[in-house]
């Protein structure tokens, strides 16, 4: 017999943030590649997992989600971006964003559909595109500031363009989107039937003072939009895999048409806790944290040969260049990092499907001060 499996999308290898985080491991590097913070969740969060275990809160949770998480959702939502959403018929809880930005896709697309991605692109995007059939349109962002070339976003448009994958707070780059992005983009599509899919997983994760604009915020945008959140960015907790995805009412409920074929419901103890959680009114916002994290890790790499883009607006990530010190491309520049001087990086050619390659490397300064103190006392042995 012959087994042949077939080829579901044309990303051929296993994923960057597992190539750099086992390759890290195996050399005991200090891990600043994969996106995931090594500092402990807030104790009150652990704590109220145990309380919704011990609390009989074990069984399948709705189809939708924990009605009170929902709940604490809408409020969360009306308070952060003064935006009125229905918990019932808007908010599904999903096993993280990068299922529920599958779900999105697959809901909305048919075979030979297209979907335009600006790259340097998240990569669960191209993939998940494909595996519902459909192509991926790449349209690059400028290379110095990543802001979008809207004349490259409506010459990409077509009549088989379903929708726009859109990234803000943007990984890897950290740059967030103004209102008047979004603007630009509502008169693209104004006339068009395309959907937007929003992934604002670092959404509270934004620096200086600088506000986070939500495709929820926009008034034509939202009725047209399936916005996607993690809280493994806002809470520390990337390995609970919770997250959730707001839409108008017609929109959510083809996205569970969907959703309870695949993974009918998601860890209820989990979602009691985060419920309790966002109803605390004294939580310390993650931005500020995150923020000192990442003054405390720009400053430190003055000691090092790299060059820093402009400080990260938003997200866990700051982008580096080496340009002026090493030809070599950029994977193979972060794996010798990783094997030579004992740090691990995200090289970001891995988030362009040309693999276009502009010597950048992707550091996650989402980790403790030694941690940081650790990965620049490497580098800085640096010679060139
Ligand atoms: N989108 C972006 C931009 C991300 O960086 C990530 C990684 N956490 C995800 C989606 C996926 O989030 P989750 O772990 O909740 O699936
Ligand atoms: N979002 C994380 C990052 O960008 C990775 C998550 C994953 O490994 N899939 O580093």
């Amino acid at each position: 017999m012959d087994f042949q499996l077939p080829q579901k999308h044309s990303a051929t290898q296993t994923t960057i943030f597992t190539q750099m985080s086992t390759l890290a491991q195996a050399h005991n590097a200090v891990n600043l590649s994969q996106g995931f913070p090594d500092f402990d969740l807030d104790a009150t969060l652990g704590a109220f997992l145990a309380e919704g275990s011990s609390s009989g809160f074990n069984q399948y949770a709705p189809m939708a989600g924990l009605p009170m998480l929902r709940g604490s959702i809408a409020t969360d939502i009306l308070l952060r971006y003064k935006v009125l959403i229905n918990a019932d018929s808007e908010i599904t809880i999903t096993p993280g964003a990068s299922y529920a930005i599958y779900t999105a896709l697959t809901t909305i697309l048919c075979a030979g559909d297209e979907v335009i991605i600006l790259e340097p692109a998240y990569d669960c995007y191209l993939p998940s595109i494909e595996m519902n059939g459909a192509m991926a349109i790449a349209v690059t962002l400028n290379t110095t500031d990543f802001a979008p070339d809207w004349q490259k976003v409506k010459d990409a448009i077509t009549n088989k363009t379903k929708a726009i994958i859109v990234n803000t707070p943007h990984n890897p780059t950290g740059r967030i989107w103004t209102m008047e992005d979004w603007n630009q983009l509502a008169e693209i599509i104004r006339d068009t039937s395309i959907y937007v899919v929003s992934d604002e997983v670092y959404e509270q994760l934004v620096y200086d003072g600088a506000a986070h604009f939500s495709a929820l915020q926009h008034p034509e945008l939202s009725t047209r939009s399936f916005v996607v959140y993690s809280f493994g960015k806002a809470f520390h907790n990337t390995g609970w895999k919770v997250g959730y995805c707001i839409a108008p009412v017609h929109l959510t409920k083809a996205f569970r048409h969907i959703h309870q074929f695949i993974a009918f419901s998601v860890n209820t103890p989990a979602q009691y806790a985060l419920a309790k959680h966002l109803q605390l009114t004294d939580k310390l916002p993650a931005c500020q944290l995150l923020e000192a994290k990442r003054n405390h890790f720009i400053a430190a790499m003055t000691q090092t040969p790299f060059k820093l883009l402009a400080p990260s607006k938003g997200s866990y990530f700051q982008l580096a260049s080496y340009a002026h010190f090493s030809h070599l491309p950029d994977k193979e520049f972060a794996i010798m990092l990783t094997e030579k001087f004992g740090v691990a990086t995200i090289p970001v050619s891995a988030f362009y499907s040309n693999g276009f390659d502009n010597k950048l490397l992707r550091f996650c300064f989402a980790k403790k001060e030694e941690t940081l103190n650790a990965a620049v006392e490497r580098l800085a042995k640096i010679e060139f």
